[in-house]
């Protein structure tokens, strides 16, 4: 894959221990344990892996008859392998939101406002306990109290401070959100799938609903800067995991050399060199052969 992103600012957090938990009004979270420990991994590293990982949770995301005990396994699992998607930088305009005075929403498929105080927006990600936050006009601050945390924050120096705060222990996401993000991930994937696998037999009604269904996928662009390196060199910051794993499931999905496929025997994603492969694995190969 000409991979335009090489240069990624990338890293991410990830705790290895995640728990569910309802805040007042019952609306369920996913929030890192009390004694979970985070660690600092970059997720280009193994980001095709970590693709295929979200399509197959997003696919059962998107089948109504999936048990909800096994949509929030399938989530938890990934969250566990890569930390939580990161809402809070993935949706406002930009990810530096605290040092404006209100919070700019794009539209979206979690937030129906447009404009939202930094307080009730950070709200939404901070069910259970308030973070400490204090904010004088420009100027903000929150205190750390977590040791790790604190090296985390003089490691990754040059990050946005909402960055930094979607790291902290405290921080939760919504499972219908999370069930909502991963869905819209199959969907797009399967939208652009189907589409060209079935495209003799689509008729133009169908087609265009694909065509509708895939010109909805995007969110914001990732900020860059330029390094003066040893020619001067683009470096995207992606900000949240989210806006990571969109940016290289489209580069995925538009590359023709390594093709996603669908296996048409266990019915999850994987990648193919070739353009026409059917199976997974020869074990699903044999076994669909043999129905
Ligand atoms: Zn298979």
């Amino acid at each position: 894959m000409n991979n335009i992103f090489k240069n990624a600012g990338s890293y991410w957090v990830k705790y290895d221990n995640y728990e569910w938990k309802s805040d007042n009004d019952g609306v369920l979270f996913l929030t890192p344990a009390k004694d979970a420990e985070l660690k600092l991994y970059n997720p280009m590293e193994n980001c095709k892996e970590m693709i295929l990982d979200a399509l197959n949770v997003g696919m059962s995301c998107m089948n109504k008859d999936t048990d909800k005990e096994e949509i929030k396994n399938g989530i938890l699992s990934f969250v566990e392998s890569y930390g939580l998607p990161g809402f809070m930088t993935a949706l406002p305009t930009t990810p530096d939101f605290i040092t404006y005075e209100y919070v700019y929403l794009p539209k979206n498929h979690y937030i129906k406002e447009e404009r939202l105080s930094t307080q009730e927006f950070l709200s939404y990600f901070f069910p259970f306990e308030e973070i400490d936050f204090v904010k004088e006009k420009l100027e903000s601050s929150w205190s750390v109290t977590d040791a790790s945390m604190g090296a985390l924050i003089l490691t990754l120096k040059n990050v946005p401070q909402a960055v930094l705060m979607s790291f902290q222990k405290e921080y939760a996401e919504r499972l219908d959100w999370l069930i909502n993000a991963f869905g819209d991930l199959a969907f797009t994937f399967f939208s652009s799938f189907l589409y060209y696998q079935d495209f003799d037999v689509l008729d133009e009604e169908q087609k265009n609903l694909y065509r509708k269904g895939m010109a909805a996928f995007g969110g914001v662009a990732p900020t860059y800067h330029i390094e003066l390196r040893d020619t001067p060199t683009i470096i995207w910051e992606f900000n949240s995991l989210l806006l990571q794993i969109q940016m290289m499931l489209s580069l995925m999905i538009t590359d023709t050399d390594s093709a996603i496929r669908v296996c048409r025997n266990c019915g999850k994603a994987f990648i193919s060199r070739h353009a026409n492969a059917n199976y997974c694995s020869r074990e699903c190969r044999d076994e669909f052969k043999n129905r």
